[in-house]
Parts: C-alpha cells; sequence; structure tokens
C-alpha cells in the first residue's frame, strides 16, 4: 500500500511498505477514506525532541476510514463500518483507561499512531492501519456525516475543546487563543460555545487571523507588538480572563502567562517535545494564575461532542483548506509548514 513515511527533517515521502494485518484478536484493520496533516507531525518533520519516529516509519495520526477486516473477539464492528479513532493507542481497561487518562496506557507504553509519545504505532497517513482495542477505541460515525465534519472528533477538534474546557470560561469572559492554525481555530469555535463577552485571536498570518475573525474573534497581530501589551491596551490594562494556549513553543507560553489577568486561567495544549524550557515563573507565581496543560484524552470527547458536530455547534470542517491526493502529501506537508498558499488544514484521501 502507500504510505507517507519520514525520512529526515523536512523530509517525508510517499512510498509502497507493507499492508497491515489483524494481529490480535480485538483489532481491525481500517481502509482509510481521509487522513490530515497536524501541527504536531510538523514537529516530527522539523526535528524537534530529537528522532521522534524512525526513518521510514509511517506517518499520521488523524484519519478515519472504513473497518476492512477485523479479529475474532471484535464484538462492536463489523466490516464495512464507517469509524473515526483517536490518536493515541490506548487499551481501554488498565488503571490509566480507567482513570480516564487513555493517553497514559501503560498496555500500549503510551503509543500514538505514527509519532511518539511513548510507543510508536504504525501511522495513519496511508491506505490502511491497523487498530487495536477497536471495540475501545474506534467510534461509529453516523452515515450522513462526512469524513471532513467526522475526522477531527479523532484529534484537533477534541484538543481545542479541552483546551477551551480547561480554561474555565465563564460567561461574559474575555478570552484570548494564541495560535490561529487549526488547533487555535477549533479552540476559538469552542469557546464560543461557554459564552465569552470578548475573544482575541493571536497570531502572526494574516489569512488564518482572518478566518479567526469569521469565528468571532478580534485579530492581534504578533507583528504589531508584545502581545501581552496589545491584549492589555484592549482589555482596559487587566488582561484577559483565560488564555488558551495553541502554538507550543516557549514565546507563547511565556506571553499567554503574560497576558493573562491575575488570578486568570492559562489553558495549554501546545505540543512541547523539548524536555524542559524556561517560563516566567515568579510573574506566574505573584498573578496567582491557574494553570492547566496537556495532551488532550481525546478517546473521552469523540462521543460527547459528535452530537455538537451533527448540530452545527461546532463546524470543524470549515477550517479545512486543501484537499489532495495521499501521494501529494509531501507537498501538503511543505504547504502546511510554510503556510504557502493560505494552507489551514490539508487533507489527504488515499
Ligand atoms: P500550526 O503550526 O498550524 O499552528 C500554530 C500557529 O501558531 C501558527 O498559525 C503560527 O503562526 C502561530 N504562532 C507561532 N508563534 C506564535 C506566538 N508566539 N503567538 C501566537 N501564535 C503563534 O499547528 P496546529 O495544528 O494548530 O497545532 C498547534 C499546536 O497544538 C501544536 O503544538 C500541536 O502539536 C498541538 N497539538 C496538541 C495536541 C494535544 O493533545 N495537546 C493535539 C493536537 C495538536
Ligand atoms: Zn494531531
Amino acid at each position: 500500500m502507500k504510505a507517507i513515511t519520514f525520512h529526515g527533517v523536512g523530509d517525508v515521502r510517499t512510498q509502497d511498505v507493507a499492508d497491515p494485518n489483524v494481529v490480535d484478536a480485538t483489532d481491525v484493520v481500517v481502509r482509510i477514506t481521509t487522513s490530515a496533516v497536524c501541527g504536531s507531525d510538523l514537529h516530527q518533520y522539523h526535528g524537534r525532541g530529537g528522532a521522534l519516529v524512525q526513518t521510514g516509519a509511517t506517518m499520521g495520526h488523524e484519519f478515519m476510514g472504513v473497518v476492512e477486516d477485523l479479529g475474532a473477539e471484535v464484538r462492536q464492528f463489523r466490516r464495512g463500518d464507517r469509524v473515526i479513532v483517536p490518536f493515541s493507542v490506548s487499551c481501554g481497561s488498565c488503571e490509566w483507561c480507567r482513570r480516564r487518562l487513555p493517553t497514559q496506557c501503560t498496555t500500549t507504553g503510551r503509543a500514538v499512531f505514527g509519532g511518539r509519545f511513548g510507543h510508536v504505532w504504525g501511522g495513519g497517513q496511508a491506505e490502511r492501519v491497523r487498530v487495536p482495542f477497536a471495540d475501545y477505541l474506534c467510534e461509529r460515525v453516523p452515515a450522513e456525516m462526512s469524513d471532513n465534519d467526522a475526522i477531527f472528533l479523532g484529534d484537533i477538534l477534541s484538543t481545542g475543546y479541552v483546551c477551551a474546557e480547561n480554561g474555565g470560561i465563564r460567561p461574559g469572559d474575555a478570552v484570548a487563543v494564541f495560535g490561529a492554525g487549526p488547533v487555535g481555530l477549533l479552540a476559538m469555535q469552542s469557546a464560543q460555545l461557554f459564552g465569552p463577552a470578548r475573544l482575541f485571536a493571536v497570531d502572526r498570518v494574516d489569512y488564518r487571523l482572518k478566518l479567526a475573525e469569521a469565528f468571532g474573534a478580534q485579530p492581534v497581530n504578533l507583528e504589531r507588538g508584545d502581545p501581552a501589551e496589545q491584549l492589555r491596551a484592549l482589555t482596559g490594562g487587566r488582561g484577559p480572563d483565560v488564555v488558551l494556549e495553541c502554538v507550543g513553543h516557549e514565546t507563547p507560553f511565556t506571553q499567554a502567562i503574560q497576558a493573562v489577568r491575575a488570578g486568570g486561567t492559562v489553558s495549554s495544549v501546545g505540543v512541547y517535545v523539548e524536555s524542559s524550557m524556561g517560563f516566567p515563573a515568579r510573574e506566574a507565581f505573584f498573578k496567582d494564575l491557574s494553570l492547566k496543560m496537556g495532551i488532550c484524552n481525546a478517546r473521552n470527547y469523540m462521543s460527547p461532542l459528535l452530537p455538537l458536530v451533527q448540530a452545527g455547534k461546532l463546524r470543524p470542517a470549515s477550517i479545512i483548506t486543501h484537499t489532495m491526493p495521499l501521494s501529494d502529501g509531501p507537498r501538503g506537508y511543505a504547504i502546511f509548514d510554510r503556510k504557502e498558499d493560505r494552507a489551514i488544514k490539508v487533507m489527504l484521501r488515499p
């Protein structure tokens, strides 16, 4: 089958690789109908955090498709079922999964499809993928729901929603979102469900800030000066009540802490692949702020958010700018990374 494989910094290729098979009785093999390129794939693409996957490994953790083959113990699914799958691989029954922290699953060694947090699992930017613990991991997609509406439940929509939820937004709050990439834009859509009075979007890429405006956010361009100062000026000198960090670098994390008001909340979902980084600890301490950060336990959110998408309260497909054949994956990575051709979200179809 064809797959997008990793070969070094800035070098992913479309290659022929072996087809996955059912190995364990609880596995399914999914024939992929749609996959996508995520900001987290870019950390790997940039070589951040060392070698996260090996040369030749299949990339991708945002995918969905149709059950093509299944093991003898799979009870909930049949051949032909359309399913979505979260980005992290978990068993559903170890202590951590039972604590609703499936990203910490000890059975799979904190595996992620096509990437690494703990263990590496075969990725989904491919024609097929092996999904273990299928009864737990897979979520059935209603027939009338399109791939583009469903796929982001497995990662960036759940992540954006968690970021907003962890911010503890109250009606009337001023909320700022750092990053108007796919995750930040879906965090903005999600934040709107909590009734903020004002929403700000911080980025430097004009066409992304334009879409943020369409989602009801007031743009704050990093090129016009320190974002914390700009946000204070826009909020009567006090700073936003809640800051959502959706970038994943030391600089925006620092800026988020500098921007939030005293006693406010910083909620961060940007991935920090380096083992440590600096942050303004003294300012955070004396501001009395609350901080929540971490990887998204997307499996917990797929089922509850699905009806919100069906009802049109969340419109994840509105961030899609490009749809291309899987074989064009390397170009998809390049334009998403370099923010060329007004790319926001790139979809790949096998
Ligand atoms: P992206 O790279 O397209 O978006 C990042 C955006 O941040 C870009 O538009 C960029 O211009 C902007 N930016 C850069 N520096 C900034 C700054 N100082 N202030 C404000 N904006 C700045 O990627 P994405 O797909 O939106 O992903 C965003 C982050 O979310 C990544 O770190 C990704 O790994 C992470 N992520 C986390 C989880 C999770 O489980 N926590 C899941 C998915 C993605
Ligand atoms: Zn992702």
